[in-house]
């Protein structure tokens, strides 16, 4: 009777699992394993609302691995110990996995699987979580690519979807002592700012294919127009989903091929939408790629003139009232608020709140960039290097720094009637739209609200934002 390990990690789910399907194919007993080693991620542990999500999705991957005769065993330690103990108890010799691509658990990674083969143990390892892994794409010269489009024009004409693999029927684990229970991990917050998360999610496997669904039905055929308006469900917010693996794009890319091919036929624009769709994933693609091959953009500049850029100083209580939602401006304000409120902020707004702190603050993208590690559900390292070093002008293809986002024509033009302003600044709720992005302009209406002035002149501190900018190009 022969055991083998399934080191679950971000590939939280039983549908389209390589690393499960293969061991269950080969072994009559399977261990499932979770090893919660935070410190192996450092610099970038998970923050606080990652934790709170992969506190249920555990708990509901372990019911859905119970309702099939196995269940998920909990530990805490160093991975390498861990599974060699585990490997121990049970008799198992094969140990299979799921790739990450982030530096520090590439890194472990290697070395558990050198040292495990080493002893005999034979180790597997998939691809789970990309559309394209990062070594398989290169430009003509076999280098990585850095700018966005002809990576995803060479990734997109070799993308060739496949049906993902069932999820398995039966399983059989074998038991061992010693496991931990979910609440021993400890991933629950102390004080209880969860309410928010709890009413906007259910993080379990059935609940991404409940969003993605609802996006099909909802929001697919209009995505291409209205996914840069945060007022509405306009994206499929399968985000966390993606990040835990609860949901992966090879899944999506199966099941949008498919209705491209139904709807084409019926309609143009909505096969642009899955198209438009697919793109998003090849961002998300492109973020791993960019992130494998230049592993230091987590925490530096990639593009090294920005190293020479004059940052502010960092300003703790200007930082406070950016996080807090108490900038004055309204749609940073509210993006600030829906992210704390809910784990979560719409793509756009992610950019305007990103552009006002590193260009109208001139605080350092890294400070942007732990505060959302830290809230965001989806948080995720490529994405977030990706998206931070973009919006600041330090990244690959990043926007040009002259182009300064205007927070309020921002406002004006992707929430025209001020309905996500007012959904989370409640203090503008009676504000008419021709005011709710610049409130402060109208005297008599900024005097009777309980509401901030703004806390940096956006012309001002705009001309400031192009003179640093030249002051670095001068200095290179
Ligand atoms: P959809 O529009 O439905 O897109 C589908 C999927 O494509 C997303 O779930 C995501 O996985 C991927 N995707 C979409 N846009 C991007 C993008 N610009 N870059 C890379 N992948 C993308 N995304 C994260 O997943 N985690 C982060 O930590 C993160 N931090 C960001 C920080 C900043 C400053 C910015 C500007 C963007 C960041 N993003 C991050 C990218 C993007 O904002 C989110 O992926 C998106 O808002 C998620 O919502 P959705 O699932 O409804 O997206």
């Amino acid at each position: 009777m022969s055991t083998a390990i399934v080191w679950f990690r971000r590939d939280l789910r039983l549908t389209d699992n390589p690393a499960l399907d293969a061991a269950l194919q080969a072994h009559t007993r399977v261990l499932p394993v979770y090893i919660d080693a935070p410190e192996e991620e450092a610099p970038w542990p998970p923050g606080a609302a990652s934790r709170w999500w992969l506190h249920h999705a555990l708990q509901s991957l372990d019911a859905d691995l119970r309702r099939i005769g196995g269940s998920l065993q909990l530990c805490r330690g160093a991975s390498l110990q861990v599974l060699e103990h585990l490997l121990a108890m049970t008799n198992a010799d094969a140990l299979y996995w799921n790739r990450l691509y982030d530096p520090a658990t590439v890194t472990r990674d290697k070395q558990v699987k050198q040292t495990l083969q080493d002893r005999g143990i034979s180790v597997h390892s998939y691809n789970a979580a990309l559309l394209c892994e990062p070594w398989m794409i290169a430009t003509q010269q076999g280098d990585p690519y850095r700018v966005f489009t002809p990576y995803w024009r060479k990734l997109r004409a070799g993308l060739e979807p496949r049906p993902p693999l069932p999820p398995p029927a039966r399983m059989v684990t074998p038991a061992v002592a010693g496991g931990l229970s979910l609440g021993e991990l400890g991933l629950l917050p102390d004080v209880a700012w969860d309410v928010g998360l709890r009413d906007a999610w259910a993080p379990t496997e059935s609940g991404a294919w409940q969003e993605a669904e609802r996006f099909i039905e909802d929001a697919l055929a209009g995505y291409a127009d209205q996914r840069n308006l945060p007022a509405i469900a306009g994206t499929s917010r399968l985000s966390p989903y993606l990040h835990f693996g609860q949901i992966s794009p090879a899944q999506l890319a199966w099941r949008f091929e498919d209705l491209a091919r139904e709807i084409s036929v019926l309609r143009k624009p909505a096969s642009e939408a899955v198209e438009s769709y697919l793109r998003e994933l090849g961002w998300r693609d492109f973020s791993h790629h960019l992130l494998f091959h230049f592993p230091h953009i987590a925490q530096r500049n990639l593009n090294p003139q920005f190293d020479h850029f004059p940052w502010k100083r960092a300003n703790a209580a200007a930082l406070r009232r950016w996080q807090q939602g108490q900038t004055g401006i309204p749609i940073v304000d509210a993006g600030m608020r829906e992210l704390w409120n809910t784990g979560w902020m719409h793509n756009r707004v992610r950019m305007v709140v990103a552009s006002f702190l590193t260009k109208n603050m001139r605080q350092h993208w890294l400070h942007g960039a732990r505060w959302f590690w830290d809230t965001l559900v989806d948080a995720d390292l490529p994405n977030n290097t990706q998206g931070w070093q973009w919006t600041a002008g330090s990244g690959a293809d990043a926007a040009p720094y002259f182009r300064i986002f205007n927070p309020v024509s921002q406002g004006e033009r992707f929430d025209a009637e001020g309905h996500y302003v007012r959904r989370w600044v409640p203090q503008l709720a009676g504000v008419e739209a021709k005011w709710i992005h610049k409130p402060w302009r109208n005297a008599l209406l900024a005097r009777q609200l309980d509401y901030p002035a703004p806390m940096v002149d956006l012309q001002v501190s705009r001309e400031e934002a192009l003179a640093a900018y030249q002051q670095m190009r001068a200095a290179i």
